[in-house]
């Protein structure tokens, strides 16, 4: 739950504007921070969490269920772009490959790209696909912050080493690395001030 007094940042007042299946067709932003993961990371949740609204954003077990950009905008400015979850095994490859470009469009072209939210699955840890987004954020030298999803899921007597595991297997240091849980609410403020640090 969040609590509004001088250290936490309250919801996110977001609004869903629209969704483009390439980043040429969105409307000018002044700022955007995007999010990307893997499928059933917990995107749509986090976002939901963020708001503190259920159902803005998608909650679906059905992995790869967003195909496409979808922009939101702020009320205090700045939008967020949830992009399509990556890695979803069983779609056929030209459809991969599709999203693929879609995402690395976007990341390319989005001249008001200010952060990208990469987002591991705390319990599970990096996948491959994970460290080869990473890697090509370094390499194109886009902004970028791994945040750590499902916290609650992690058994407190495992969570530092985790921390720890899964900060290396990203080629991070702990203090890098954002933990949150949109079931508990774990970090969700921290996240929301950063947000708004991103977009200002
Ligand atoms: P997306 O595909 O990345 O948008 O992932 P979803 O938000 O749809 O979440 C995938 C699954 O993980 C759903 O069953 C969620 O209920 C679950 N989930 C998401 N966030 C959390 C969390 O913080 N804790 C726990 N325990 N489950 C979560």
């Amino acid at each position: 739950m969040s609590r509004q007094n001088g250290l936490m940042a309250s919801p996110l007042q977001m609004e869903f504007v629209t969704s483009a299946d390439r980043a040429g067709t969105l409307p000018p932003t002044v700022a955007e921070v995007a999010i990307v993961g893997r499928s059933n990371v917990g995107k749509s949740s986090l976002i939901n969490s963020m708001a503190n609204r259920k159902g803005l954003a998608k909650v679906s077990n059905t992995p790869g269920r967003t195909r496409l950009l979808n922009l939101f905008s702020l009320k205090d400015g700045g939008a967020i772009m949830d992009l399509p979850g990556y890695g979803y095994a069983s779609a056929p490859k030209h459809m991969r490959e599709g999203w693929a470009e879609m995402i690395e469009g976007y990341l390319l072209e989005r001249d008001s790209l200010e952060m990208v939210m990469v987002l591991v699955d705390g319990e599970v840890g990096p996948t491959k696909l994970d460290i080869q987004m990473l890697d090509w954020l370094r390499s194109m030298e886009i902004p970028h912050t791994v945040i750590a999803t499902k916290h609650d899921k992690v058994k407190a007597s495992r969570r530092d080493q985790r921390k720890k595991d899964l900060a290396a297997g990203c080629h991070l240091e702990p203090r890098d690395v954002v933990w949150v849980s949109a079931s508990k609410g774990t970090g969700i403020d921290r996240l929301r001030s950063l947000v708004l640090t991103w977009l200002s």
